[in-house]
């Protein structure tokens, strides 16, 4: 399982999980990891271990040595009666990923991304976000004892910044276009040595996936007519 690669989701071009360019080198589309179809896990094991160990199968790049982990994953499948009610429907369950350690799923991709920038030498990592993956990634960064650069628009309120500020990162208010700043930023970690773990670099999206397999084995395996995800930028669609 070693041999997995990255895919670009524009060209099909593949590329090694060692590169640290988080785009395709043909076209500067994002990359995906290569798609896994299957896997097994162990169902007497509880849930108090990793996602990533859990379901190994699916994460065979993990190198266990970098254990990051903030608790992050396995969080509550609730019942909405009262929405099942009001709207006539059976089995309405929200996944609330607010339990995890910095209150967003954003969590999961992090662990992922800082584990991953660890395995490939990096001492630094960051990220640009407006929200609550600038939290997630300085709080993962504070636990592996990495140099985190953050990079905010500049005009983001002071309630927004204490949240990231308390995990101890740099953070920069930036001027100018938020949009040219995200790619931007990939450039600045390929010359500074910072693997940015932005919200649709490959490794991010891996921690997002999942939220579907915990799904699936909450409801004992019997896979839901739909699922409703939150937009944003798309990231965890994918
Ligand atoms: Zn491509």
């Amino acid at each position: 399982m070693n041999n997995i690669k990255y895919v670009c989701s524009n060209c099909n071009h593949t590329t090694k999980l060692s590169e640290s360019y988080p785009r395709c080198p043909i076209c500067n589309e994002p990359l995906n990891v290569e798609y896994i179809k299957e896997g097994s896990i162990n169902k007497e094991h509880k849930f108090a271990e990793p996602f990533w160990i859990r379901y190994k199968d699916f994460y065979p790049y993990i190198n266990k040595n970098f254990n990051t982990s903030l608790g992050e994953g396995f969080t509550p499948l609730v019942k909405l009666n009262q929405v099942e009610n009001v709207m006539n429907l059976k089995n309405v369950l929200v996944k609330n990923e607010t339990q995890n350690p910095t209150w967003s799923f954003k969590d999961r991709g992090s662990v992922i991304g800082v584990m991953h920038a660890l395995s490939q030498g990096f001492s630094r990592i960051g990220t640009v976000s407006t929200g609550n993956m600038a939290a997630s990634v300085a709080a993962y960064g504070a636990k592996a004892g990495l140099d985190t650069t953050i990079l905010v628009k500049e005009d983001m309120a002071q309630e927004k910044l204490n949240p990231i500020a308390i995990y101890g990162p740099k953070v920069f208010q930036v001027k100018g276009d938020y949009a040219k700043l995200y790619d931007k930023s990939l450039d600045i970690g390929q010359k500074k040595n910072i693997a940015f773990i932005n919200s649709d670099v490959p490794m991010r999206v891996e921690g997002s996936k999942s939220i579907a397999y915990e799904i699936c084995e909450q409801l004992q395996f019997n896979v839901p007519d739909f699922v409703i995800v939150p937009t944003s930028a798309g990231g965890n669609f994918r």
